[in-house]
This record gives structure tokens, sequence and C-alpha cells, in this order.
């Protein structure tokens, strides 16, 4: 990703750490702190799940195939990740924003690179808030973490492409409630013909992955033909050691 030009004469400091950053280093964290972010991996490269094993679906992905064909989701919800996704939710926290964007992107980018297969996106969708949310909060947040992906890969990003309508609140309910989440929350302002687009959506977090996987179905009944999950975060299963 290309120096801010403003970086030349302020350079930065590590988020974390406050050591001082040569103007080149993007985002703003230093190596030593990089390597110690939670990082999600080895995960399941359909739905990103965080697995023991690297290679394999989780079994829920083996069962069942999630209506989204990839899932990138760098970063464990923990530690530092989910406070730097707290105060972008909750706070608008522009400079925690724009690192989980960086880092995103630049995960994005790896895993496109390294799987030459892959249909790229052609276009971002964010997942949208719904109004009562949009108005309390007064910014989504899968916009600020979009805006760094659309700039790496290249690609348009249809900020209202996606319209929320009600759903069940995630936080605070049951994962079997969120599973049901109904799929006709999401709507798709376009249609089309086949052959379709292929849709990434962007979004801070996978929880259960029932909002990602009823955002994909409303794509793909809207004509997409391939829907990909970038995530800056994952939430670990309940079960999963440590
Ligand atoms: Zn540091
Ligand atoms: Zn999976």
């Amino acid at each position: 990703m290309t120096t801010p030009w403003w970086r030349h004469l302020l350079p930065g400091r590590c988020l974390l750490c406050q050591a001082a950053l040569p103007p080149e280093a993007d985002p703003d964290v230093c190596g030593y702190c990089l390597d110690a972010l939670p990082w999600n991996e080895p995960a399941c490269p359909r739905c990103g799940l965080p697995l023991l094993q690297a290679g394999a679906r989780c079994r829920d992905c083996a069962r069942r195939r999630p209506p989204c064909s990839i899932t990138v989701a760098p970063l464990r919800y923990e530690a530092e990740a989910a406070l730097w996704v707290r105060r972008l939710k909750d706070r608008a926290g522009m400079v925690e924003g724009r690192t989980l964007g960086v880092l995103l992107a630049q995960a994005v980018q790896r895993r496109y690179q390294q799987s030459p297969a892959l249909r790229r996106p052609d276009l971002l969708a964010p997942v949208p808030l719904g109004w009562w949310r949009l108005a309390r909060r007064g910014h989504n947040q899968a916009i600020t973490l979009a805006v760094p992906v659309a700039r790496a890969l290249g690609v348009p990003l249809a900020r209202s492409l996606l319209t929320r309508h009600g759903g069940v609140r995630q936080r605070g309910s049951s994962r079997a409630r969120r599973l049901n989440q109904p799929a006709n929350v999401f709507r798709c302002r376009r249609r089309w013909e086949p052959p379709g687009p292929c849709v990434a959506l962007v979004d801070d977090v996978i929880t259960t992955g029932a909002t990602a996987a009823a955002a994909a179905r409303t794509l793909i009944d809207a004509g997409a033909a391939e829907v990909h999950v970038l995530a800056a975060t994952r939430t670990p299963p309940p079960d999963a050691p440590g």
C-alpha cells in the first residue's frame, strides 16, 4: 500500500507501544506489536472460523456449504483487535478503524495473490446497519473498513447496495436465536442478469456468521454469481481452547 504523503512530514508512532515508526510503516503498528496481535490463523477458508489445523474446512462448512465462497478475517476478536473494533464502533475511533481497515486490506490482497484461480470481486458492499442503530451511532463502521480495501483492490465501494430492515439483535441474543435470524432482513437495491458480479461483503466482526450468511443469500438471490466475506475480525467459537 502506498505511504500517505503526510507521513513524510509527521512520522507516526505505534498505536500500541508508542515506538517511533518509519514513514513507510502502514498501518500505525510496529513490527513487534504486529506479531503480538491475535492473528486468526489457521482458519476455515470458507467461513473464517478459527481452527486448530490449517488446510481444512470447519465441521459446519464440511456439512453444509455456506452461501459465501470465501471468508477473509485476519484477526480474532480478542485483545487489541476487539478493543479497536469497540472503539471504532462506539467512539468512531478513526485511527483504530484505519488500522483495522489496512490490516484487512493487506490480508485480502494476500489471499487473492495466493489463490490466482479465485475470482476477484467486482464491487464491495459494506454490511449495513439498521436505521435505528445508524441514527444512534452516526456512522457505519463497515464503511470505514471497506474504504482501504476498495482502494487496495481497485474496485468500487457500493455503500448503499444493501439495506437492512429489522432483524434480531446480535448482542445479548443466544447463538441459537442468531442462527435462526431470518434471511430477509437485508434488501439488495440491484438485480443482475446472469452472469452476475462477484460481490465482497465487508464487516467489522463475524460472530456466528448468521448476518454475513443472510446478506450473502440476499445478494445471490439478486443475481450475484459469487459472494466473498471480508471482515476485520472473527469471534472464536465458545469451546475454543484458551
Ligand atoms: Zn508497538
Ligand atoms: Zn467454516
